[in-house]
This record gives structure tokens, C-alpha cells and sequence, in this order.
């Protein structure tokens, strides 16, 4: 085993020490008259995060996948038409719970390394003319293959076709570490977890419904229970809960708005796009290509990475893993042996990403790799002391 931190796994990321603080409290009674002072403010300002001022959000037990099926279950009905596009691990999970809850899903396979395919989108949304298609499902960072799709892209085809169905966004990978803009959007459900952007233990799965998801609630028919929409409604009204809320993980999640409200959510934004060009910028100075078709397409969350023809991905990780105690994304799915990946969100400065590109470098070294040691990190160096100045005076 290895505690060395940083990981370089896309989620759960490091976890600071503040919120780790945060989270070590005693038992506090949620049903006390003074919860309400936790939970009220917490829900307000995760709004801003989601970029949305209209949105109604909840917060479960959970992780993202409860979230997930918090936005299906509270908002559709047993047959409904789901339309989504496969193109990853996480979109395929997402299309295998909607199968599961009885849902019509129409899948368009989408070549992994691509993002959602707003023109096909718009032609199969034309074409269905007797609105069967209730939802268009998006995942919008895809974490297996390094891919941010543009959802706008997609509102705007829903909206070319003129059709009414809901957009629902994963945005587990994204939300709270790239920009996020429910209401320009205009996304009807955004989904996270507390174990990514967020920075905290896995726990929470967070959503975010717009008045138009909180309609369709009133009609949705597909069972549900525990996360039933209107039972939280009529708890958090009032500053409760339905059952027992993880209070530390709330706690945690206090001080890591506070944390990303201090840097400003811009700012935030911006670290993590700068630190992942100088991720590509060494991939490219390796001779390795990533997952993502298209520069447009590249997440500033992870990067996905091919190893060469005649390299296993997963001996890699392993021997990084083995050799030097530091974790790295796994290849999933159709990339498993194929690609690893190294996460770069959350708590994370460029010194803490060189040391993972030194890492990943001397791993692929000792494996005979086509790599000459020292090249990835000096690409990312330079782009980083070339950066460098702005970096500080954002910060100033
Ligand atoms: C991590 C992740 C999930 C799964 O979330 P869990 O919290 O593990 O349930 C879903 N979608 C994306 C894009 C992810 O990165």
C-alpha cells in the first residue's frame, strides 16, 4: 500500500489539509433548530458553482452515480425515450442505469476520443416527431477518455430541433474544476460528487434540477424512494433532512466552497487549464498522443494518454504504482491496456504536477519505453515558468 500523495488518478483527488480538518468534528444533531444554519447557506452557494441562480439543489448520501439516478428517477417515466451518445466508460455506466430503470434509450455509438454529437443529436431529436424523447443524457467531462464536450453545442441543437426533451449533464469530472454554466446552457439536471472538484472523501452526490426538471417531477413515475426529490423539498424547507445527512462531509464541504470562492471560481478555472497544457505540452514532447480527437475536445481535468504500439498501459500504472508509490489512471474500457491517464483536478499546483510527470516519465523509462527521461517534464517546466508570472499575479 501507499499513501504518497499526490494522485495522479482522476478522483478522488488530494484532499487538503483544511478540509481535512474540516471533516474531523464531533456528532452534531441534525435535527437541532440550528442545522438549518449548515445546510441553508451550503445550498445557496453551490448555485453559483453549477452557474446557475435558479436551480434547486440536493445533496445526498451518495456518490455521482446516486446522482445520476436521482436525475433519472425523479423525472422520467417507465418507457421514456433517453437520448445519449457513447463514448466512454462513464457514458456507457449512465446508458446501463437508464437501461436498467426500463427506459427507452437510443444510443449513438460515438468513436471513444470524441465528445457529444450535437448534429446527430439534432437529426434523431428532428426525426422524432411524437416526443417519445423525454431527456438527452451528456456526460460532459468524459474522465476514460479525457474528452470535454461542448454542451452548449448540444442546448443548440435541442433547440434547432425545437424539441422539449430534458438535458441532463454529468458534470462529476467538471463541475467545480472547469466552467460550468447550467442556466446559459440551459441544462435541466447537473450532476456531481463531493470526490472530485470538490476536493473531499466520496460521500456526496450533489444535483442540481432547474424549474423545468422540478415540472417534470410532478408527472415522473419511475420508482423511487430514498432519493425522491419531494421528500427532500419538504425537509430542506425547513433546514432538515429525511435521514441522517453525513454533517462532517457537509462541514468539509463548507470550507471547500470557501477555499474555491477565495481563489475565485475564474481562477480556479484557469489553474486547472494551465495545468493541463503543460500535462499535453510534456505528452507531446514524449512523442505520445492523447485520447482526445481534437485540441478543442481536450478536458482540463485529465488527460488520456496512448502508449505505444507493443506497450500494456496497465503494466505501466502498476510499475508506477510498484516502483514509486504513486497512483495513476488506469486505461477503462475500450482503453484498458491501451491509455492510462493522469488526473489533474482538485488541490493541485504545478510543482505537485511536475512531480507526477517526473514519476510517469521514470516508469516508462524502466520499461523500455521510446521516452527519453527528462523530455516531458522540461516541455511542461518551461510552459509552467513561462506562465508562471501570470499564475501569481491572478493570485495577487
Ligand atoms: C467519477 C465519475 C462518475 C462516478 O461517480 P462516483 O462518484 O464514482 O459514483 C461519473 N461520471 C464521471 C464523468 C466521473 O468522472
Amino acid at each position: 500500500m501507499s499513501i504518497q500523495n499526490p494522485v495522479f488518478i482522476p478522483g478522488p483527488t488530494n484532499i487538503p489539509e483544511a478540509l481535512r480538518h474540516a471533516m474531523n468534528a464531533p456528532t452534531r444533531d441534525h435535527r437541532a433548530p440550528d442545522f438549518v444554519d449548515l445546510l441553508k447557506p451550503l445550498l445557496a452557494d453551490l448555485k453559483p458553482v453549477f452557474g446557475s441562480t435558479t436551480a434547486e439543489v440536493f445533496l445526498y448520501p451518495g456518490t455521482g452515480t446516486g446522482g445520476w439516478e436521482a436525475a433519472l428517477t425523479n423525472t422520467l417515466s417507465p418507457g421514456d425515450g433517453v437520448l445519449v451518445a457513447r463514448y466512454g466508460m462513464f457514458s456507457h455506466k449512465w446508458i446501463d442505469m437508464a437501461q436498467r430503470h426500463g427506459l427507452d434509450v437510443r444510443v449513438i455509438e460515438t468513436p471513444w476520443g470524441e465528445g457529444a454529437p450535437a448534429a446527430a443529436f439534432e437529426a434523431a431529436l428532428r426525426a422524432d416527431t411524437e416526443g417519445r424523447i423525454k431527456a438527452v443524457l451528456v456526460t460532459h467531462n468524459e474522465t476514460a477518455t479525457g474528452v470535454r464536450s461542448d454542451i452548449a453545442a448540444v442546448r443548440a441543437a435541442m433547440d434547432a430541433a425545437g424539441h422539449g426533451a430534458l438535458l441532463m449533464v454529468d458534470g462529476v469530472s467538471s463541475i467545480a474544476s472547469m466552467p460550468f454554466e447550467m442556466d446559459a446552457w440551459g441544462v435541466d439536471l447537473a450532476i456531481t460528487g463531493s470526490q472530485k472538484g470538490f476536493m473531499l472523501y466520496a460521500g456526496l452526490g450533489i444535483v442540481a434540477a432547474s424549474p423545468k426538471a422540478l415540472a417534470a417531477m410532478e408527472t415522473a413515475c419511475l420508482p423511487r424512494t430514498y432519493f425522491d426529490f419531494r421528500d427532500m423539498l419538504a425537509t430542506t424547507k425547513t433546514g432538515g433532512f429525511p435521514y441522517t445527512p453525513p454533517v462532517q462531509l457537509l462541514y468539509g464541504l463548507r470550507t471547500a466552497l470557501d477555499m474555491l470562492n477565495d481563489e475565485g471560481l475564474d481562477a480556479v478555472y484557469a489553474r486547472h487549464a494551465r495545468l493541463a497544457e503543460g500535462v499535453r505540452r510534456a505528452v507531446a514532447a514524449w512523442g505520445l498522443k492523447v485520447v482526445a480527437a481534437r485540441p478543442e475536445l481536450q478536458s482540463e481535468t485529465v488527460t488520456a494518454i496512448y502508449v505505444p504500439e507493443g506497450f500494456d498501459s496497465n503494466a505501466l500504472v502498476n510499475h508506477a504504482f510498484r516502483a514509486y508509490g504513486v497512483s495513476f489512471g488506469v486505461g477503462l474500457g475500450e482503453m484498458n491496456g491501451r491509455a492510462f491517464r493522469i488526473g489533474h483536478l482538485g488541490m493541485l499546483t504545478d510543482v505537485m504536477v511536475l512531480s507526477g510527470l517526473a514519476t510517469i516519465e521514470m516508469a516508462m523509462a524502466d520499461l523500455g519505453y521510446p521516452v527519453t527521461l527528462g523530455t516531458g517534464v522540461a516541455a511542461a517546466q518551461a510552459y509552467y515558468r513561462k506562465t508562471a508570472g501570470q499564475a501569481l499575479q491572478a493570485a495577487a
